[in-house]
């Protein structure tokens, strides 16, 4: 690398090809300016580790990790960030001659979704995350963290949700259950981080989890403006407000920007670009 080569950035998955973070921090490198690239590489589970000690080596700067990888980065690094470790998982690698740093933005970037970008108030709220795989392990903590009345996890695994609300006991807010054994509540904010949208699927949730109050976000996000099978079954059963997942995505990818190059982009017109289509 000579003194003039643009800094090196990507993204590692398996597989990878759908990731729209090239498109996004490609976005945020022109609008701020920065001498950088940010590509994207397939890497397998064995490939994890060789991958990732090879590219600090030839001085890449920086990695956002995703699926299968988020659990296992966290061998790789020299030092956790505080989040990251509360999480168990990375989904950022930041590297200088000292090593690597892992960070998880995953919850930073939801929460600021939700209060920043949607107006919604969580303090004192019910919520209600659905799923207890590595997306919910990353949002648990920064949701805590803003104070709700009371944060249940549902999982289709009962005791996936229940061992992930006892990591958090110490919140006293907490509690994790099965679909099948939700609590008749009126809950302020319906969180799917489950991955059933993939397959078309909805979880199997019971209908009085939601009322016209109710704010669902999911997770996930359908092509472009398009619908996501959750959101679908939620304002047939009175959902007046919701959003699928964009925010969230290019709210923890500025957060990852942020730490790597020191300066926070504008999110509102890759989030518009992104929304488009
Ligand atoms: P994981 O594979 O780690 O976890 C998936 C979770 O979904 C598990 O709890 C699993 O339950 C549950 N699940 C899968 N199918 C069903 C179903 N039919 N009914 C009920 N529960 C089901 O995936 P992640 O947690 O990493 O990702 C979850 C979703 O969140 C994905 O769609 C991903 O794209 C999205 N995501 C979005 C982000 C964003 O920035 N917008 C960031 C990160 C993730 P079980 O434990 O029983 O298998």
């Amino acid at each position: 690398m000579t003194q003039d080569s643009p800094a090196e950035y990507g993204v590692i998955g398996h597989p990878v090809a759908h990731s729209r973070s090239p498109f996004i921090h490609g976005f945020f490198a022109r609008e701020t300016g920065q001498h950088m690239v940010y590509r994207m590489h397939d890497v397998s589970p064995e490939r994890l580790q060789p991958f990732v000690i090879d590219f600090w080596k030839r001085g890449g700067k920086g990695l956002n990790v995703t699926v299968p990888h988020k659990i296992n980065a966290g061998s790789l690094v020299r030092e956790m960030s505080q989040r990251a470790a509360r999480a168990g998982a990375v989904n950022t690698l930041l590297m200088d001659a000292h090593g690597i740093t892992g960070d998880n933005t995953d919850g930073a970037g939801l929460v600021r979704d939700l209060t920043q970008n949607l107006k919604v108030i969580l303090n004192g709220s019910r919520i209600l995350v659905v799923g207890s795989g590595g997306a919910a392990r990353g949002v648990v903590g920064p949701l805590l963290d803003e104070s709700p009345a009371v944060l249940v996890i549902a999982g289709r695994s009962a005791h996936r949700a229940d061992a992930l609300s006892g990591q958090f006991e110490s919140f006293g807010a907490v509690a994790g259950c099965g679909l099948d054994a939700i609590p008749a509540m009126a809950f302020d904010l319906v969180i799917n981080a489950t991955s059933a949208g993939l397959a078309g699927e909805v979880p199997a949730l019971p209908a009085s989890a939601i009322t016209p109050g109710t704010f669902c976000y999911d997770m996930s996000y359908g092509s472009g403006s398009a619908e996501t099978a959750f959101l679908t079954w939620a304002r047939k059963h009175g959902c007046e407000r919701s959003a699928q997942g964009w925010g969230m995505l290019v709210e923890q990818a500025a957060e990852s920007f942020e730490l790597w190059r020191g300066v926070r982009p504008a999110t509102g017109p890759v989030l518009a670009a992104l929304k488009g289509g």
